[in-house]
């Protein structure tokens, strides 16, 4: 088949030549020559087929110049048009090539995150038949019915083996058009179809269900049944604290089995159906009209639009439960009006189903939700929606690629996230600041929302580059909750303490669930920084040169810090006291999970974490049954304090607040007094003040003290000036950089030559290279190395420069042509 080309070239001299951004990390776009029978064709933001490197693999890559510069290198051939269309506009290139620049990578590695899987055709690409499709082939042309009636007898294909079943070597067309029709779907490797999960619910029928004054006159229908007379008893309890009432519950509730609720269904009087459990598939209720404003929601949005006549980048900085989701509607209503395009920023979509569902009974269809757990089908919908201009896309991250027709504004709730931040692959963009520049693009403005600014954001709202708008109250003049700190130390001593609870903590417990409240327990997240402590006076080993903790590492042995690489042998007794308890591992969710079936044993217990939340659907059950009150106390890790909305939690535990405050890190400070002010908003939200109990050894701690007294303000202060000194963000910019290799001593020797280049031209701006916590991932060892920049553009890029410089002359010396080297610019 490569035959064919090379004489191709020989036939000709190629006179046009088009600039293509191939879908893997090439340094710069590579030209291919356009044959004459495409040349009418081949234009920007279409996708053509190509052959690339010295295997026989074809890629999908992008055009995105055209011109009749004949480059220094042998051109190989454009081989076929896949799009008659651009699926990109000059706007989105300017955004993808800024991304590329900003953090580091290449054009291929921004494609790669931005397009949907099913536009990013390549040999790797597995084929399958859309399970959703009817299987109607019947019009499809000759070739495409070959490729379809293929895969009913085998249940995928690769681009090879389609290539061989239409015995030629141009297939992507062909592909790309039973994508379109839906019939094929792209086979990725985890891919998960969301199923909404069911559940059997009833509800009353008309007349009973709006007008109550008539229910006595349902009972006369039952009262010949004492079980049926119950099951409505048990009914109308349940709704008085539940919207939505599972059959299971009433049949629980009466001591009943269904056959009873069936014939009262059959009297007409109630109705048994399935609902969904997650809400995001959908909203099954009718729209619903927007609450009125209060007074200070209606400040808050004169502030906001009188912000952005001068600003383009504005904080809404309102405590949790002041009603920002209601000022956002109210904002995008009025760009609605105007004709203009909204994305809706949130920092993970399995975390905020309420949002979506709130959103979705306002707007309804003029809103689409765009996620990870989308197939392949239904992104490319989502992405041709947006084209068409659909006026309203929440999304994840990555939603700021969908080609949009009119933005001009975005909405980033929770804006201090840091699930905005993509860790891996490269790019590894920062959503929120990346959404600012696809704003300045568009010229679209940006609202960023949050209880707990971002010290960058914040900062910079004071030096007035954003505007500031604040809401300092509860919606309804709702109390924020009473935040009380606990001395665990104490309570150790006095031997008060049972297992992870202090006797405060458990007599609050106690008394909540005696109110018929639920509880929320937090505690840090699953596989934290094991540090070590001493469980006599609560000494813990810090670094001698750095102001963090030292970090357990069980290979080694060592404590080490994650910084500077300070490190020393693991002590045997407590250097502060003396005792021989010495403590490594933090605690887990499941350890309190059991201890609590001592302390209330009675209690429903639901866990959060990491392990029982592996798929969307296994998190929504667990937080829908919290909300449906089937939980009475929900044990989790971060993901407890997110976004989440529930009416009846009365209190807040904060198990450990110690190893949050001592996280090695310099934004430990600002996540711990995140975390801590976000959790503690999930108390009391509806009618009633929430209580909240925090657990601490170092009670003096200021952080704690900030967060009992809600003053982001007297935080901010001190954080603002300790990153001032230590020469941290906002003031200097960082860059991290990993050096990864198979074998360690590879690795230690190339990270020799690598700091030399850097030190050498960067000087004391670089720190390490210095152990990570976690030494080897995927079977590479890593290095570590932090840059300290200034702040200006010129010298950010110049560093930018020195890696690229570095990393290119590591790969060319003998030996050490395959470590790599990731860049992180802003790491978060
Ligand atoms: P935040 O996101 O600022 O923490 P929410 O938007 O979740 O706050 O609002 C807190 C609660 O107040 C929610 O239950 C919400 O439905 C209610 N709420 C907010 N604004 C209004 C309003 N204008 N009218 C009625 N209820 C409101
Ligand atoms: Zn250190
Ligand atoms: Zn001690």
């Amino acid at each position: 088949m490569l035959i064919n080309d090379d004489i191709e070239l020989f036939k000709t001299e190629p006179t046009h030549f088009a600039q293509v951004i191939l879908p893997f990390a090439t340094p710069k776009p590579y030209t291919f020559h356009i044959p004459d029978e495409w040349v009418e064709q081949v234009k920007f933001g279409i996708r053509v087929e190509v052959q690339f490197g010295t295997g026989r693999d074809l890629y999908a890559a992008v055009v995105i110049a055209v011109n009749d510069k004949k480059p220094d290198h042998k051109t190989k051939p454009i081989l076929q048009v896949i799009d008659s269309e651009p699926i990109i506009s000059t706007t989105q290139l300017a955004f993808w090539e800024w991304l590329a620049s900003y953090y580091a990578c290449t054009l291929g590695e921004v494609m790669n995150a931005a397009l949907p899987t099913n536009m990013k055709l390549s040999s790797e690409t597995r084929i399958v038949l859309n399970p959703d499709h009817d299987q109607d082939f019947s019009g499809l042309d000759d070739k495409e019915y070959l490729v379809a009636e293929a895969l009913t007898i085998q249940k995928e294909l690769t681009i090879d083996q389609i290539q061989k079943i239409l015995g030629q070597k141009t297939v992507y067309p062909i592909v790309n058009r039973l994508l379109m029709y839906d019939i094929l779907d792209i086979k990725e490797e985890l891919q998960y179809r969301f199923k909404p999960k069911m559940v059997s619910c009833v509800r009353l029928k008309e007349p009973y269900r709006s007008d109550p004054s008539v229910l006595g006159a349902a009972f006369d229908l039952v009262k010949n049944s004492e079980k049926q007379t119950n099951a409505m008893l048990a009914f109308v309890q349940l709704q008085r604290q539940e919207k939505r009432i599972r059959t299971s519950e009433v049949c629980a509730k009466a001591n009943i089995d269904l056959s009873v609720l069936r014939a009262i269904e059959k009297k007409g009087i109630w109705e048994i159906f399935e609902s969904e459990i997650s809400r995001v598939g959908g909203y099954e209720d009718d729209l619903i009209a927007s609450f009125e404003l209060s007074d200070q929601q209606t400040k808050a949005i004169y502030e906001i639009k009188k912000n952005f006549e001068t600003k383009n980048v504005t904080l809404l900085h309102g405590v949790t439960g002041s009603g920002k989701t209601r000022v956002y509607t109210e904002l995008i209503e009025a760009e609605l009006l105007r004709g203009g395009q909204v994305l809706y920023l949130i920092p993970e979509i399995a975390l905020t189903t309420q949002i979506i569902n709130r959103l979705q009974k306002i707007f309804g269809e003029k809103i689409a939700v765009y996620h990870s757990k989308l197939n392949g089908n239904e992104r490319v919908e989502l992405w041709q929606q947006t084209l068409a201009g659909k006026p309203i896309i929440l999304g994840v991250r990555s939603s700021l690629f969908l080609p949009f027709k009119n933005l001009t504004l975005i909405i980033v709730d929770e804006e201090h996230d840091s699930s905005f931040k993509q860790q891996d692959p490269s790019p590894r963009y920062n959503a929120r600041d990346a959404a600012i520049f696809l704003a300045s693009l568009t010229k679209a403005k940006v609202l960023l929302g949050t209880a707990t600014p971002s010290v960058e954001t914040y900062f910079n709202a004071q030096q007035q580059k954003y505007g500031l708008v604040e809401m300092t109250e509860r919606f309804g003049g709702l109390q924020l909750p009473e935040i009380e700190i606990v001395d665990s130390r104490t309570e150790l001593k006095n031997k008060t303490m049972v297992g992870n609870f202090t006797s405060r903590l458990v007599a609050e417990m106690k008394s909540a669930v005696g109110r018929g409240e639920q509880i929320i327990l937090f505690q840090n997240r699953r596989g934290y920084a094991p540090t070590m402590s001493c469980t006599t006076c609560g000494w813990t080993s810090e670094c001698r040169n750095c102001d963090v903790s030292l970090t357990y590492h069980k290979f080694a042995n060592t404590l080490n810090c994650h910084y500077c690489g300070y490190t020393i042998r693991l002590p045997k007794e407590c250097p502060a006291c003396g005792a021989t308890t010495l403590n490594i591992k933090g605690f887990g969710t499941e350890r309190i999970e059991d201890e609590l079936k001592i302390h209330l044993p009675e209690a429903r217990v639901g866990r959060l974490d990491l392990d029982t939340a592996r798929t969307k659907t296994a998190h929504s059950k667990i937080i829908n049954d919290f909300e449906e009150r089937q939980i009475d106390v929900l044990v989790g890790t971060q993901m407890v304090t997110k976004g989440l909305d529930f009416e009846n939690v009365g209190l807040v535990g904060v198990l450990s607040a110690d190893n949050l405050l001592k996280f090695p890190d310099f934004r430990a400070s600002e996540r711990a007094f995140q975390l801590l002010l976000q959790v503690s908003g999930r108390a009391g939200r509806k009618n009633k003040q929430g209580k909240v109990i925090i657990q601490a050894f170092d009670v003096k701690n200021l952080i704690l003290q900030d967060v009992q007294k809600n003053d982001f303000s007297n935080f901010f202060k001190r954080e603002i000036l300790e990153r001032k000194n230590f020469i941290y963000p906002p003031f200097y910019r960082l860059i991290g950089i990993n050096i990864k290799h198979k074998k360690p001593d590879v690795l230690r020797d190339a990270s020799k030559i690598f700091t030399k280049i850097l030190k050498e031209r960067l000087g004391e701006r670089v720190q390490g290279p210095a152990v990570p916590l976690v030494e080897r991932v995927n079977t590479y060892y890593i290095l570590n190395y932090l840059i300290k920049m200034e702040r200006d553009v010129s010298k950010l890029t110049f560093a930018k420069q020195i890696i690229q410089e570095a990393t290119y002359q590591l790969n060319h010396t003998e030996g050490y042509s395959n470590v790599r080297v990731l860049v992180d610019v802003d790491p978060y």
